[in-house]
């Protein structure tokens, strides 16, 4: 299965994947990470990579693209994989037609203000990729899995977090409506469970069909 998870930054998205690779055993592609690596490098891309991402900006096509392509073809990608945070616009959407076709999109709904509140508390780990969020009683700033200190990503700072958004609000609507009755929508108002409950049922009907 080749599925696409469409949701603004904060919307639940990562965890989502991580139920559906679990069950499914499918890859979980996420853009965001592949080129925060990327950004990490030092040379002229990782320092481009960087600049788009401290303000919460897209990175030209030209570049996501490629890392994108250059992913794909990998070999765990042979059976299907699943797209976390590719395509954000229409544009991409083009793009990815013409080297692959996707039979599904998981499309996550949740208030804007609900996301905010969410990316503002969130907390990663720089050693095992944790996520955690500062608004849970016993929240001491360390991850809970492997106790290394825990930090904000300089895009989940108030200003780099309404510049997404943004963007998010202006690209969904033309993904949503090119990819028509692929489109699978889910709230993640609830807990993770019960925004994956759903998902899990509907991907079951597409695999079996
Ligand atoms: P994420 O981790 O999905 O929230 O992505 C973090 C940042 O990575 C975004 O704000 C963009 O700067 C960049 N990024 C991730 N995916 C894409 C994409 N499909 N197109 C352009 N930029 C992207």
């Amino acid at each position: 299965m080749k599925l696409v998870l469409l949701g603004a930054a904060g919307s639940g998205k990562g965890t989502l994947a991580k139920n559906i690779v679990k069950d499914f055993n499918l890859p979980q592609l996420s853009t965001g990470d592949i080129l925060r690596e990327i950004a990490k490098e030092n040379s002229k891309l990782g320092e481009t990579v960087a600049s788009y991402q401290k303000e919460g900006k897209l990175v030209p096509d030209e570049i996501t693209f490629e890392v994108l392509k250059n992913r794909l073809s990998k070999n765990d990608c042979l059976n299907g994989y699943i797209l976390d945070g590719y395509p954000r616009t229409l544009n991409q959407a083009k793009l990815l037609a013409k080297i692959t076709d996707i039979d599904a999109v998981i499309s996550i709904e949740l208030d804007l203000d609900e996301i905010v509140k969410r990316l503002v508390s969130r907390r990663n780990c720089p050693k095992c990729g944790e996520i955690d969020n500062t608004n849970h009683e016993g929240y001491n700033g360390l991850c809970r899995k492997c106790q290394t200190p825990l930090f904000q990503r300089d895009d989940d700072k108030p200003d780099a977090i309404k510049a997404r958004l943004e963007v998010y609000k202006q690209n969904i609507t033309p993904l949503i409506n090119f990819y028509g009755d692929k489109v699978f929508v889910v709230s993640s108002a609830g807990s993770p469970e019960e925004t994956y409950k759903p998902v899990k049922t509907f991907l079951e009907g597409l695999k079996n069909e």
